[in-house]
């Protein structure tokens, strides 16, 4: 069976994509998925907070985009139980320019990731793919878009979060009508919530309204032990589980599972 892919992307930097990304990953893999996280930052934040340092990355998500790699080839496996990675590189910087002229410019990735089912952790295929975007809605992000299922939008509990959101969402709408009609949008995930902020508080009532059920009920806190967890190179789950974040991706976890059951049901 193929695996769920689901892009995790917002022009924006800094909204938690990266930290969702890994986190999330984590989680489902602690509930009994395989994961294979698609590292598609040139920054490769995704690649170091799961511990893969840069001289370990052979093969990366360059490879994947300029087919020299299959997706098994590419991938490596991490010390985080039943989660993999295709670890990207500072290549990827020049790869929008070395396709912009092809046909199938926004469709390497989906081509590239028809055999994500050959990916083996611990011999069993892969369930889920889980694409981490640079802050742009680039040619990579568009190539993200088009391969996905379904998309799930980390938004940070700030005065300007919705500011951004209607770019996406028209993007998103650009993306169905034209290169992928069956994407959906898996969720909206309200990072860095701040509950002593009444400006917290404030965005978070704003986004339900604009967004309703497309808003998951679990909501990211700001702490501190999900960004200290990348510079140990490892998942906040592996670095104090039962931290406040910790906890809530391993709800949010819950949360996108059971969602997906009425994806694929729909
Ligand atoms: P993006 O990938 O969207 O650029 P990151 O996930 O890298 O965003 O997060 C940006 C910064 O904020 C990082 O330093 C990260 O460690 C930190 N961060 C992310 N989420 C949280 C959170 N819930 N609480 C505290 N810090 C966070
Ligand atoms: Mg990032």
């Amino acid at each position: 069976m193929q695996p769920r892919i689901l892009t995790l992307a917002n022009q924006k930097g800094g909204v938690g994509k990266t930290t969702t990304a890994i986190n999330l990953a984590t989680a489902l893999a602690a509930i009994g998925e395989r994961v294979l996280i698609v590292d598609l930052d040139p920054q490769g934040n995704a690649s170091t907070g799961l511990g893969l340092g840069r001289h370990q990355r052979e093969r990366s998500s360059y490879d994947l985009l300029l087919n020299e790699a299959t997706v098994s080839e590419a991938v490596s496996m991490t010390s985080v139980p039943n989660v993999a990675v295709v670890p990207s590189t500072m290549d990827l910087l020049g790869v929008e320019l070395m396709i912009a002229a092809e046909r199938d410019r926004a469709f390497r990735l989906k081509e590239a990731l028809r055999s994500a089912h050959e990916v083996l952790i611990d011999g069993k295929p892969v369930t889920y793919v889980l694409i981490d975007c640079p802050p742009s809605l680039n040619l990579l992000t568009i190539n993200a878009l088009t391969a996905a299922h379904a998309v799930l939008v980390p938004l940070q509990c700030e005065f300007f979060a919705l500011e951004g959101l209607s770019q996406l969402l028209q993007t998103i709408e650009q993306i169905r009508s034209t290169l992928n009609p069956a994407l959906s949008i898996q969720g909206v995930v309200m990072t860095m919530y701040d509950k002593r902020n009444n400006l917290s508080e404030q965005v978070l009532t704003d986004v339900r309204e604009h967004m309703g059920t497309l808003v998951y009920d679990t909501v990211i806190p700001r702490n501190v032990r999900l960004s200290e967890a990348p510079s140990y190179g490892k998942p906040a789950l592996l670095y104090d589980l039962k931290c406040a974040g910790s906890q809530a991706y391993l709800r949010l976890a819950t949360e996108v599972i059971k969602r997906e059951r009425q994806l694929r049901a729909a």
